[in-house]
């Protein structure tokens, strides 16, 4: 019962330690717990723990945790912030624009003005990173460097969304020193999109094994699932990185 709220203080524990390190305020970093593959009886103790915001790759499997969870904490349970951070397919935008606060994949301009058009107007305008592939070939989600800042100006000025800034996955490996030049990339991007008049204020990086790297680099947000709800069954997986990441340590 108390390990999601051990857990929990561990990753702040971690999140405030880098961001010591890095001369960087902690309360500038957010964290978004990813709660894919986990049941909702365990997300409600994560939430009783005083998380509000999470994350998860597939929409119909969002959508039932959403149920499930309003079920499970009752009525004058805190509002919670769902973030997509999975692929997401034309078909699925309506619901999407419905349910979630944050989209952070978006990639396409068809998704974004989809989402826009569908986007209920008694909800606020949903926020939305765009995710930028950093990694080059070993992902296929995610635009190319080069194109975000075309896709930037597309997007900020649609009525119901609110850009907010970048997210990326950066394959994961043990070189430490390209972990951190991969985010600095990111990071690089982000602040030039800012200098061109942009008004972003979220970088969207880390995960379990790097967050130390990601609030070094910048990050003002990351994305958190096996270190506070522990590992994911094989198979399941909804996070490319975190297939891939099992997928290296087979090998
Ligand atoms: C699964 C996933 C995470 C969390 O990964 P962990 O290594 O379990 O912390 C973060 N971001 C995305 C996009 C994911 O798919």
């Amino acid at each position: 019962m108390a390990t999601i709220d051990v857990n929990l203080q561990a990753v702040k524990g971690r999140i405030a330690r880098a961001a010591a390190a890095a001369g960087r305020d902690c309360a500038a970093v957010t964290l978004l717990a990813v709660s894919k593959t986990h049941p909702a009886p365990l997300v409600a103790q994560a939430v009783r723990a005083g998380q509000l915001a999470f994350g998860e790759n597939y929409v119909q499997e969002a959508l039932q945790k959403m149920d499930a969870l309003a079920a499970l904490l009752g009525e004058g349970s805190p509002g919670l912030e769902w973030h997509l951070i999975g692929p997401l397919q034309s078909n699925k935008t309506r619901v999407v624009a419905e349910r979630f606060q944050w989209v952070q994949t978006v990639d396409r301009e068809k998704i974004a003005r989809r989402l826009s058009e569908q986007r209920p107007t008694e909800l606020a305008p949903l926020d939305v990173l765009l995710q930028v592939n950093v990694s080059g070939e070993a992902t296929k989600s995610g635009l190319d460097p080069r194109d975000v800042s075309a896709l930037a100006r597309v997007v900020a000025p649609l009525p119901r969304l609110r850009l907010r800034g970048l997210m990326a996955i950066p394959e994961p490996g043990d070189d430490a020193g390209l972990q951190r030049e991969r985010f600095r990339a990111v990071r690089e991007l982000f602040e030039r999109l800012r200098s061109e008049g942009l008004a972003l204020d979220t970088l969207s990086m880390g995960m379990s094994e790097d967050l130390e790297a990601a609030v070094a680099e910048g990050a003002t947000m990351v994305r958190i699932g096996t270190a506070i709800f522990g590992l994911r069954e094989r198979g399941e997986d909804g996070g490319v990185a975190g297939g891939l990441k099992r997928e290296r340590a087979a090998t």
